[in-house]
């Protein structure tokens, strides 16, 4: 369970102060897909970094199974992350040096999980994400999309409580954003991980059970998300795509 109170992240720029959040409250359940969305500027990522640990919030708390992660040293944050959270970021954030096996394999690593043992996993997950035939392209030798799609696999092959997956699919054509969440969501149910991903698109968010909208740094509604009717949601998307050309 994830539990944020009176959440606030205040940034100086110059001689001014930016409210990057401004008094955030919710909870999350076990094993629940949450998506928060809103426009570009609106605090998401700054709200997704700091339940991951990666940033300070200036005020409020967040409680992850018990601990408090606001009051948590750097070296205890850093195996916080390593042991329970998988990180999906807006700028895939791969190893350049490393070919598509070796950065899904290197999460495991620090979980000492045997080479043999990583390379397989590595190669399982490579393979879920359909990137069978880029398995030993470095970095640089992939498309956005392609490495967006490594990044995904390098945060589901350690098995995480928790997977924050900041738009995932920011760089995916249509289909493979459908293919993509399809197999994001099935994954976390199978393994009850809990999955908050922050997204713009309304119509993405709505592959989540629960969306969290937020503008200025404040949630302002939160919607709960009925999935026998996606179906029909994901026609309607692709005929108003093709309207438009
Ligand atoms: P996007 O969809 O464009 O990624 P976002 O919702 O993720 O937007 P954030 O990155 O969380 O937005 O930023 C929220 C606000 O905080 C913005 O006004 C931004 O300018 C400001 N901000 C974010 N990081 C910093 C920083 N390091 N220093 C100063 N201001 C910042
Ligand atoms: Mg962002």
């Amino acid at each position: 369970m994830i539990q944020v109170k009176n959440l606030y992240k205040v940034y100086k720029v110059g001689n001014s102060k930016v409210y990057a959040l401004n008094g955030v409250d919710f909870t999350i359940y076990k094993g629940e897909f949450c998506a928060i969305v809103g426009p570009s500027g609106s605090g998401k990522s700054t709200l997704l970094n700091m339940l991951a640990g990666l940033e300070k919030p200036s005020k409020g708390e967040i409680v992850i199974g018990g601990s408090h992660i606001e009051k948590l040293s750097e070296n205890q944050l850093v195996s916080f992350r390593r042991k329970h959270v998988g990180f999906i970021f807006q700028s895939y954030n791969l190893l350049q040096t490393m070919n598509a096996v070796e950065n899904v394999a290197l999460p495991l690593s620090f979980r000492g999980v045997t080479k043999k043992a990583r390379n397989e996993k590595a190669k399982e997950y490579i393979k879920l994400v359909g990137l069978e035939k880029q398995m030993k392209h470095m970095a640089n030798e992939m498309s956005g999309g392609q490495q967006q799609r490594v990044g995904i696999a390098r945060a589901l092959a350690v098995d995480p409580k928790i997977i924050f997956a900041d738009e995932p699919t920011g760089n995916l054509d249509s289909k493979t954003t459908r293919e993509i969440l399809n197999l994001m969501q099935k994954i976390v149910r199978e393994q009850n991980q809990t999955l908050v991903m922050v997204t713009h698109d309304n119509y993405i968010a709505k592959f989540a059970d629960r969306q969290f909208h937020i503008v200025d740094g404040k949630i302002f509604k939160i919607e709960e998300q009925h999935h026998e009717e996606q179906h029909h949601e994901e026609q309607q998307h692709e005929d108003t795509k093709e309207d438009m050309g």
